[in-house]
This record gives C-alpha cells, sequence and structure tokens, in this order.
C-alpha cells in the first residue's frame, strides 16, 4: 500500500526518477503533507490542559527516506502543526494526520490539538483518566498504535478540576509502547509501600473509601517487584513506581500497564494477584515490545506466570497455590465459552480487541510456562526468562523468539508444548 519499493528504487538513483509521476509523493524535499507510516517517532513531550481539554504534543521525529509523516489522530481536532521555522503543512483525513516533511533528515514537529471526552474506555475519558489499550492512543496524542513501535515520553497535566490531583510519570525514560502512557484523575491519597534493594520506591494510590482494600491488595507488591527485578532484570521505567486505582466504572476489573504508574480498576485493588500481573508488564509487554497484536501471549501469558510465581516465592506455596486454582478456573471458563487459537500464525492481521483479546491468551500462556517449566525445572526456565529479557528488552520481540530463546538456553524444544497450548484449541492431554 506504501509503494515503499517504488520509493527505494527512486532513491537509489534520484536523477533517474521521473518527476512526472507521483511527483509529490516521491519529491523527497517537497513539504507537501504525504503519507508515511515507516517515520519512526522517537520521543513525545505531552503538554495537557484538562481545565480547556487541550494539549501540544511535541514530536521528535527521525529521517526517513520517504518525505512526510502520518500519525493517529482518531478524534482529535487539530489545530496547526509547526516545526522550529514556522508552520509545517498538514492534512487530516479519516482520523489520520499527515504533515509535510523533507525525507532523511530527523524533525520536530508541534502539535496543537483539541481531544474530546469519551464515555467508552477509548482515549481520555469523562472521568479525565486516560485509557489507550490498544489502539486508542490516537484519541489521546498523535500516535502510532503499532505494539512494535517505541519510543519515549513526557508529560505534564495541568487544570485538574479542584479536589482532583493527576498521577502521571513526568518522564518514560526507555523506549515503550504508545499504549504505556497514561494519566489518572482523582482525589487520590498516595501510600508509601517500600523501597527495593535495586532502590524503587514502590507506592499505591488509592480513592476515597479504599484504603483498606489497597492495603491489602499491595500487601507483597514491594517483595513482588524486587523479586521480579532479582530473577528477570533490570527494570528500565524509572524509581518512582506503584499501582493507582482507576474508577473505569462497573463491569471493569483487571488493571493496564501504564508504567511506572500501573492501573488497576478500583474493583480489583484488594486483588493481588492483578497489581502484580500490572508490576510484571514492566517487564514483559512493555520493555519487551510485541512485535505483533498476534504475540499477545508474549505479554498476558508471560505475566500471567510470573505474577503467579512471584507471589509464591513472596507469599509461600499455599497464596501461589491459590493462585493456580483461580488460573485453573478461568482456563477452563474460557475454554468452555469462547475458546480460540492463543498465537495466530498471521502478523497484524487480526483485530486484537475482537479476534484474540480474551482469557485465552493470559491463561493458555500462564500454563504453557508451567509445562516447560515441569519439563525444565525453574531455575533453567528462570535463566531463559532473563537471557530473553536482556536480549529483546527495549525492543519488539515474537513468542516465536521467546521458544526459541527456551529451546537454546535450556536445551529443551518446547514446540510441541506450544503447539498444545498456543497453537491449537483445548488444553493438550496432561
Ligand atoms: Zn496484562
Amino acid at each position: 500500500m506504501l509503494r515503499s519499493g517504488l520509493v527505494s528504487s527512486c532513491l537509489v538513483a534520484l536523477a533517474a526518477c521521473s518527476p512526472s509521476s507521483g511527483a509529490d509523493e516521491y519529491d523527497v524535499t517537497s513539504p507537501a503533507p504525504s503519507l508515511n507510516w515507516q517515520r519512526d517517532v522517537v520521543a513525545t513531550r505531552l503538554e495537557v490542559d484538562l481545565a480547556s481539554d487541550s494539549a501540544i504534543a511535541t514530536l521528535d521525529l527521525a529521517a526517513s527516506t520517504r518525505t512526510g509523516a502520518s500519525f493517529e489522530v482518531g478524534t482529535l481536532a487539530i489545530e496547526s502543526v509547526e516545526g522550529p521555522s514556522g508552520p509545517i503543512p498538514f492534512r487530516v483525513d479519516a482520523g489520520r494526520l499527515d504533515v509535510g516533511l523533507a525525507a532523511r533528515k530527523p524533525a520536530e514537529v508541534r502539535v496543537r490539538y483539541s481531544f474530546e471526552r469519551s464515555k467508552a474506555l477509548e482515549g481520555v475519558t469523562l472521568g479525565g483518566t486516560t485509557f489507550t489499550w490498544p489502539h486508542f492512543c490516537g484519541n489521546v496524542f498523535p500516535c502510532k498504535s503499532q505494539p512494535a513501535d517505541g519510543q519515549r515520553f513526557e508529560l505534564a497535566v495541568t487544570g485538574a478540576p479542584s479536589g482532583r490531583s493527576v498521577v502521571y510519570p513526568s518522564s518514560i525514560v526507555a523506549d515503550a509502547p504508545s499504549y504505556m502512557l497514561a494519566w489518572a484523575v482523582g482525589d487520590y491519597t498516595k501510600l508509601d509501600l517500600g523501597e527495593t534493594k535495586d532502590g524503587r520506591r514502590v507506592s499505591v494510590h488509592y480513592l476515597p473509601g479504599e484504603k483498606s482494600k489497597a492495603v491489602r491488595g499491595t500487601e507483597h507488591l514491594v517483595a513482588a517487584f524486587e523479586w521480579l527485578e532479582s530473577t528477570y532484570g533490570e527494570y528500565l521505567y524509572g524509581d518512582d513506581v506503584g499501582s493507582v486505582s482507576a474508577a473505569w466504572g462497573p463491569g471493569a476489573f483487571g488493571g493496564m500497564e501504564h508504567h511506572p504508574l500501573w492501573h488497576v480498576a478500583s474493583s480489583a485493588m484488594d486483588d493481588e494477584e492483578t497489581h502484580v500481573h500490572e508490576a510484571a508488564h514492566g517487564w514483559f509487554g512493555d520493555a519487551v515490545r510485541l512485535s505483533c497484536w498476534e504475540d499477545l501471549t508474549l505479554s498476558e501469558g508471560t505475566v500471567s506466570y510470573l505474577a503467579a510465581r512471584a507471589l509464591e516465592a513472596v507469599a509461600g506455596a499455599s497464596f501461589g497455590a491459590t493462585v493456580w486454582q483461580n488460573y485453573e478456573s478461568r482456563l477452563d471458563d474460557v475454554i468452555a465459552t469462547e475458546d480460540r487459537v492463543a498465537l495466530p500464525a498471521s502478523c497484524n492481521e487480526v483485530d486484537v480487541l475482537r479476534d484474540l483479546w480474551n482469557e485465552v491468551p493470559y491463561m493458555k500462556g500462564a500454563f504453557f510456562y508451567r509445562a516447560v517449566e515441569t519439563e525444565v525445572g525453574r531455575p533453567k526456565l528462570d535463566a531463559a526468562l532473563a537471557a530473553f529479557y536482556a536480549r529483546y528488552r527495549g525492543k519488539a520481540a515474537r513468542m516465536q523468539d521467546m521458544l526459541d530463546t527456551i529451546a537454546d538456553e535450556t536445551g529443551f524444544d518446547p514446540a510441541v508444548l506450544a503447539e498444545g497450548w498456543l497453537r491449537s484449541l483445548g488444553r493438550p492431554d496432561r
């Protein structure tokens, strides 16, 4: 669709390129807005004013072999696009912003816009808290929602209603997927929980009436975070980390991997597994990004397994057994009602919300790792997970890369287990 083959052949021999065929699109110096999804976003600095529902996004863009740059802008109303030397031509079409930039040069683009409040969990919600997974970042800031795209962020949010505070990280210092950035608005109280050996200060932000639930749900959070650091490797997203209660409304359960201040649904504030699950996304799903949405198991299956392991390690064997009992019933339920293949063979062809996201990638993924653990033992599987994290942190990877790493590091090829747990319906014979 992007006709990249034609472009690269023109760039190899510019003089031979005919200016009469698609000159606007292929002239490497043209400032006219042009479609270009390939230009990488290196960093986004976001200044948000909740009083006027407006924002300025300053995007640092890498050089591209093609002119222009494109971003998802969903329901945003784009007011202006500027660079360091003045206005930049732009066009908005069907939720996509194209800007005019010369090829082969890095660029800084400043986009002024206003945003809408969404009743659904699709961008900036009516309560003010953001929800961007999987592909709603474009309702919050100009972005690219593909999970493989990583970038750094700075964030400043002002204009909260009186009596409300905004909880967010002011900077994200290592590459992260667009769905990681978030803020939460509410009448928050911060409770410091402690510090890990590596120096991470762990906290929980709770809403009125939630203190006892928040305390219960985070009883082992510091120890679990420390266990993840010591078992799998260095955490990348700063020293102040923790759970933030998110008032998503009735029916919402679970959390969202908005590191370093991940969100936990108000209804799940007393659920230790949810807090640790979201914490573990700092390693898998955020620091290691998904190459394709089809690799969702690399995020959700891996952290479901890690949450059970971390809680068993820090809260005891019977606590771990309870987590696995809960996983058993979640697995049985989803197989009985909504079974599917956890790891489809395609790449970015499924609609992740409609076709893939349910308990399957979480639970079949967790049980796949437990089956590998039974074969190779915990120390070898942990070493393989740590080796995988060391290799892919700050990058995107496929679940197949994990299977290859397990085979390389443990000497056990998990292909048959992957076939049974991840590439088939039902559950394999135990
Ligand atoms: Zn998750």
